[in-house]
């Protein structure tokens, strides 16, 4: 499933010591002194022992033009995290060879999943982004996969992670505090330059937020992480995929799954926004299409 180099990732520091002198060679140091701002980062993420907890990331992923370019984005971002599992659940009823290839260059660990959302509930071009929640078969797979591939006492944790998201190195460390439940804030969502828990001494005592104030736990899927034995417990647990009003999942899940008063808050008390909800523009691909009912052979090239 993964290559040499994807497994080296899963190691501890403690092996990755020693394949540096099975090799006689210090690729770490070698690296510091090429690219310091990329090797301090990855050093700091191996320095605590609880930094070497496992994270499931899931994320779901659409078939569109500016797929491709956001996963590498993506993908760039997770080399600059150790010991990630990344379970990626491509939105279609066949996984393409397109996103496979894709996958396999990064030599990163991850598995390539998928399923089709079906039509009746795909969002259309126009509708507004909260009348339908997306990736919720893909995340729900995604959970069934974790199930049934991880055992129920590993200490490891799992996060929701959109495909077009921005993510700092900083919040995976964030991740690997949590006991059970961890909160912190999300930049540029809800129509504010962030949401977030208000918090005290690590405990929530209340939410910053604007936007749909019927949600219990108003938070994005990009807010929060659990820890996997809650994957396990709650062994029923899906994503309601029909569901339509804005936040009613990851109230749901939350409710289901932890209470207020449970909630670790991450972040320096959710003082530091390290995950921003970005969007990617759809590109204007008009003369693309001009070709193609032209008739023209425009596919030549591939993106890889
Ligand atoms: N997604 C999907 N199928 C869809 C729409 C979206 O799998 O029909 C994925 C998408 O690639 C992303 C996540 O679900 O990883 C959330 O979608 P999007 O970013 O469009 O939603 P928003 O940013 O509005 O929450
Ligand atoms: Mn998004």
């Amino acid at each position: 499933m993964t290559t040499d180099l994807g497994e080296s990732w899963t190691m501890d520091s403690r092996e990755m010591k020693n394949i540096d002198n099975k090799q006689d060679v210090k690729p770490w140091e070698q690296l510091l002194s090429m690219y310091p701002g990329l090797v301090v980062p990855i050093q700091e993420s191996w320095k605590d022992p609880l930094s070497i907890r496992k994270i499931y990331m899931i994320t779901p992923t659409k078939t569109r033009a500016e797929q491709i370019a956001d996963l590498t984005r993506l993908a760039q971002t997770l080399y600059l995290i150790p010991n990630l599992f990344w379970i990626i659940v491509e939105d279609e009823s066949q996984r393409t060879g397109r996103l496979h290839r894709l996958l396999q260059s990064f030599n990163l660990p991850f598995i390539h999943l998928n399923i089709a959302t079906p039509d009746y509930l795909k969002p259309t071009k126009n509708q507004s982004t909260w009348r339908r929640p997306r990736g919720m078969h893909q995340k729900n797979i995604a959970l069934q996969w974790v199930r049934e591939n991880t055992s129920t006492n590993e200490d490891a944790l799992v996060y929701f992670a959109d495909d077009d998201n921005t993510y700092h190195w900083k919040l995976f460390q964030e991740i690997r505090k949590i006991q059970l439940v961890g909160v912190w804030p999300v930049g540029l969502v809800g129509e504010l330059l962030y949401e977030r828990p208000i918090c005290l001494n690590g405990k929530v005592y209340s939410w910053f937020h604007y936007i749909y104030r019927k949600r219990k736990f108003p938070t994005d899927m990009a807010g929060f992480a659990i820890h996997l034995g809650l994957v396990h417990k709650h062994s029923n647990y899906l994503f309601n995929v029909s569901a339509n009003s804005v936040g009613e999942q990851e109230s749901n899940i939350l409710g289901t799954m932890t209470s207020m008063n449970q909630l670790e808050c991450l972040a320096n008390n959710a003082s530091k926004i390290y995950v921003w909800h970005t969007k990617t523009q759809s590109m204007f691909l008009t003369t693309t299409e001009k070709l193609r009912n032209a008739g023209m052979k425009y596919d030549l090239i591939s993106e890889l």
